[in-house]
């Protein structure tokens, strides 16, 4: 991992804008505000109508001694009609300093925590005494005085915090061991509270300033120390801490009036091995280096979600390759393959039968061949799966001792499904299917099949996927409850959703998606057969309502973009009856998309764990600031 800069280039402009901006009833405490940048950061808030607590503890710069320096930084505030009070704690005591807000205006709203010491020594002489009090003044002073400061933001629905990086955090600097990883501390404490204090209208950002100030001036040349003015990033922080600023867990760096946002981000990196049973040597490791450290398309991961779902990928990869080996019992059997060509009408009632519709715009691209951007619901290829699976006595060679499997106790359980290429608006395609691992579930045995669809044409491999066929009652054979090969679920982040559509079925839905998918299991249609199943009425093909999410996702996530489309995966929980309401709700996750779908007459999950990874997204004005 490495650091990235993004240079924002609108600072004139948002400086510009800065006199419609103010804090009046807005209660800013700054820490480290006697002198240097603190100072210059409350001159600036109260000039914007903000009552500021100046906290400074008025050390020397190695953190010795105590003065009333904040007085000053008061006097001049109050001189210039502002209104402000002083604080002498140590940053340690960050409960007095907030105290002083709410004594004496009643409420806190912006916390800046700024005050700062150097200890500067090579690594080999620093003292632990050096290590301790940088580490306490900026990490634990920060955390004490933002700890006190959280109630009332919680209570309040609403606080700003700034923490105060460095650039010898981001990028390491001789002599400064002990500040380096203290400054780096701060970025992880902000990335954290970014996120718990999301949903609570708290906004954490870091600021890495380079400013002229005491710490400094031994440092820098004389010339270049004069241009660092700290008024020059006072702007950069005041926009931040104010209640249109909608920044969240941003690094912004910034001197001599420009601003940049700088973050990590990760190579694509390699995987290592083979499949899940491989052992991993330091000697493949040093081979693959390169291809580890190439950062020419690393990218950032927006959250540890987006970060360690890609890990997912790896464990898919890893799993696929593992049955990709060439022994012979893993292999695909021919007799397990199905052959099919499908042209610009399967597609478009394909379309159908996962509810596109004239009455959307945003469908005529998936319903008329002529549309500039015709393209097939990149879902299609998931019915190579249980039409080939379903369509043969594979079920029994997995279970051979089921006997005579009743169709209507099968059922299609999950399903993952990868698009490698663009799919073909017409093609000859051929699904192989291979049973990966037969599951004990104990009520009920759980297939894994793996399938992949190639164009027969050019032999390239179209799609990859993997369905879980659960058979109801066929548990208890003492096979394996779990597998290294199961795509895993993942469940949706514990928030309301972003955002959801909601869109009717029509009465004939299961009729028409058994034609466009080529499902003609009974139990989507015949009254008799589903009720053998344990169902009241023909029930929807699980993989149908699956297909409305995915065209629900890529309108609202990818502008209908079908070749934005990676990868889904879904449980399939409870059924849909024909003619039932549902709404798909969406978590955006970077490129990944959770989802649920719900059927909206009984508020009744029919989707579940799902997500769909995009390879990109494309926001609209809709959903631009999800
Ligand atoms: P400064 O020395 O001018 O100001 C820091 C102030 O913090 C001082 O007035 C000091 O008395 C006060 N302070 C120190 N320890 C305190 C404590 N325990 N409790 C309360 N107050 C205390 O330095 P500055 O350059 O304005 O630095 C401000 C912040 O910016 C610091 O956190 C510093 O590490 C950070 N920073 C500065 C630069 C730069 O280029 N100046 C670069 C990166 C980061």
């Amino acid at each position: 991992m490495f650091i990235q800069f993004k240079t924002v280039s609108k600072l004139n402009q948002l400086v510009n804008t800065m006199s419609k901006l103010c804090f009046d009833e807005r209660v800013v405490v700054v820490t480290g505000a006697g002198a240097g940048l603190g100072k210059a950061y409350a001159l600036l808030f109260a000039s914007k109508g903000a009552k500021v607590v100046v906290n400074d503890l008025g050390s020397s710069r190695h953190g010795d001694g105590a003065s009333r320096v904040a007085d000053t930084v008061v006097s001049e505030i109050k001189s210039q009609g502002g209104q402000a009070v002083a604080n002498y704690d140590n940053v340690l005591d960050g409960d007095k300093i907030i105290k002083t807000a709410i004594d004496n205006f009643g409420r806190i709203d912006v916390l800046v925590n700024n005050a700062g010491i150097l200890r500067d020594k090579s690594f080999a002489r620093m003292s632990e005494d050096d290590w301790d009090i940088i580490q306490n003044v900026h990490v634990k002073g920060a955390m004490r005085a933002t700890k006190a400061a959280w109630p009332y933001f919680k209570q309040q629905k609403y606080g700003r915090i700034i923490f105060t990086s460095s650039n010898s955090g981001l990028y390491g600097n001789f002599g400064q061991a002990n500040y380096s990883s203290a400054k780096m501390a701060l970025v992880g404490l902000a990335n954290t509270l970014a996120i718990e204090g999301q949903s609570s209208g708290i906004n954490t950002n870091v600021i890495v300033p380079t400013a002229g100030s005491r710490l400094t001036e031994d440092i820098v040349p004389a010339d270049f120390y004069n241009q660092l003015k700290p008024e020059l990033i006072a702007p950069v922080v005041a926009w931040l801490c104010h209640e249109d600023c909608t920044e969240n867990g941003s690094i912004i760096e910034s001197a001599l009036g420009w601003a940049g946002k700088c973050h990590l981000i990760r190579s694509n990196g390699s995987i290592l091995r083979k499949s899940l049973k491989d052992s991993l040597t330091p000697e493949t490791v040093r081979d693959n280096w390169d291809q580890v450290t190439d950062m020419s398309t690393a990218k950032r991961c927006e959250s540890i979600a987006e970060a360690t779902g890609e890990l997912m990928n790896v464990i898919e990869q890893l799993s696929s390759s593992k049955t990709s080996d060439s022994s012979s019992s893993r292999s695909f059997d021919p007799k397990y393959t199905i052959k099919y060509t499908y042209d610009v009408k399967d597609a478009i009632l394909y379309a159908l039968g996962v509810g596109a519709t004239t009455k959307n715009p945003d469908d005529f691209q998936y319903l008329y061949e002529n549309h500039e951007n015709f393209s097939v619901v990149p879902s299609y290829f998931v019915i190579f799966g249980p039409l080939g699976a379903l369509g043969s006595d594979m079920l029994v060679t997995a279970l051979p001792n089921l006997g005579e499997i009743n169709i209507a106790g099968i059922l299609h359980g999950e399903q993952y499904l990868k698009v490698l290429k663009k799919i073909p608006t017409e093609a000859n395609v051929e699904t192989r299917f291979r049973i990966q691992e037969t599951l004990d579930k104990e009520k009920m045995a759980v297939i894994l099949i793996e399938h992949e669809t190639i164009d027969v044409k050019s032999g390239e491999k179209l799609a990859v996927g993997q369905m879980a066929g659960v058979i109801k009652g066929a548990g208890g054979f003492g096979g394996p409850r779990n597998s290294d090969h199961e795509v895993p679920l993942i469940d949706a982040p514990k928030r309301n959703p972003d955002i959801s559509v909601t869109q009717q079925t029509c009465v004939d839905q299961a009729a028409i998606y058994r034609l466009a998918s080529g499902d003609m299991n009974p139990l989507h249609i015949d009254a008799n057969i589903s009720v053998m199943g344990g169902f009241e009425r023909p029930i929807l093909h699980g993989l149908c309502s699956l297909g409305f999410a995915t065209r629900h996702i890529l309108q609202t996530f990818a502008r209908g973009d079908t070749e934005l489309f990676d990868c889904v995966k879904a449980r399939f929980v409870k059924p849909v009856i024909p003619g039932q309401t549902l709404r798909t709700d969406m978590w955006r996750e970077g490129k990944r998309i959770h989802f649920q779908t719900i059927v909206v007459e009984n508020n009744s999950p029919v989707i579940s764990g799902a997500y769909i990874d995009l390879k990109d997204v494309k926001l609209g004005n809709q959903t631009s600031k999800l």
